[in-house]
């Protein structure tokens, strides 16, 4: 990074002007380093310096991994989760007449690949699909 000075030629530093690191024309080098530069935007000149030290500028943020993602995975995981631990050619093609079981899969032909989540009352069952759990009738 041996950014070659020259004198005439541009740097970026500290004007002491505008109080603020900007191009400057260099005016006269000592050895490899500029000594006098002028502002190309006040036009005043002064000696090169680099941008005083203050409080280090925040480049890098501290986003502190305080929030863990995990929580707000939730429900919606769940349906993958099941259907991922099973095997999907087994699932039965529902019917309002067969009956199924807690746990037992089950191939919608709207809904698609769904988990039997429990047995309701009234000859139903809950099941779980992609796009949500549905209440559906069965042993009808
Ligand atoms: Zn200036």
């Amino acid at each position: 990074m041996a950014k070659r000075f020259k004198v005439g030629g541009n740097c970026d530093c500290w004007c002491t002007k505008c109080k603020l690191v900007l191009e400057h024309v260099i005016i006269a080098m000592v050895e490899d380093l500029p000594k006098r530069v002028e502002c190309t935007t006040c036009k005043s000149q002064h000696n090169y310096k680099l941008a005083p030290r203050r409080k280090a500028p925040a480049k890098s943020k501290r986003t502190a991994g305080t929030k863990k993602t995990a929580a707000r995975k939730g429900r919606k995981a769940n349906w993958k989760v099941l259907v991922s631990e099973r095997d999907v050619s087994q699932a039965r093609n529902y019917k309002v007449t067969a009956t199924f079981e807690k746990d037992e899969l089950i191939d919608h032909s709207m809904f698609g690949i769904g988990v039997v989540l429990e047995a309701v009352p009234g000859n139903k069952i809950q099941v779980l699909f992609e796009e949500g759990a549905k209440l559906l009738v069965h042993s009808r």
